[in-house]
């Protein structure tokens, strides 16, 4: 599952994990879960995919979740582009999103709340 880290020093939050803080340099983190709702703070539309993937296109985004970490995530509207707002509210799940010779890879998937 999703898990981010909070500076033991500053309280500074990230996704994902760095050795160091990235406000204060230190190295002492909690692991912190995100919440399952995130709201869309921006997004951008990849019409032509990689060789392998069935489909048109997809939709990926920048989240940030109740607590404040951020993150890229698939926004999965199906062909219902139009659904895709700024500031959208989004249930956040961990899935599948690619198939990696056989191998599921999974990532953050949101989902219009
Ligand atoms: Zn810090």
């Amino acid at each position: 599952m999703i898990t981010a880290y909070k500076c033991k020093a500053c309280g500074q939050m990230m996704y994902p994990y760095h050795y160091r803080c990235i406000k204060c340099g230190a190295r002492e983190f909690d692991k912190v879960a995100p919440s399952d709702s995130a709201k869309l703070l921006t997004y951008t539309i990849i019409e032509q995919l990689p060789w392998g993937f069935d489909e048109r296109g997809r939709v990926l985004g920048v989240i940030e979740f109740t607590n404040k970490v951020r993150a890229m995530a698939l926004i999965d509207v199906d062909a219902d582009r139009d659904e895709v707002k700024l500031g959208m509210k989004l249930s956040v799940h961990w899935e599948p999103v690619r198939d990696d010779y056989g191998e599921k890879v999974y990532g953050i998937v949101c989902r219009p709340a």
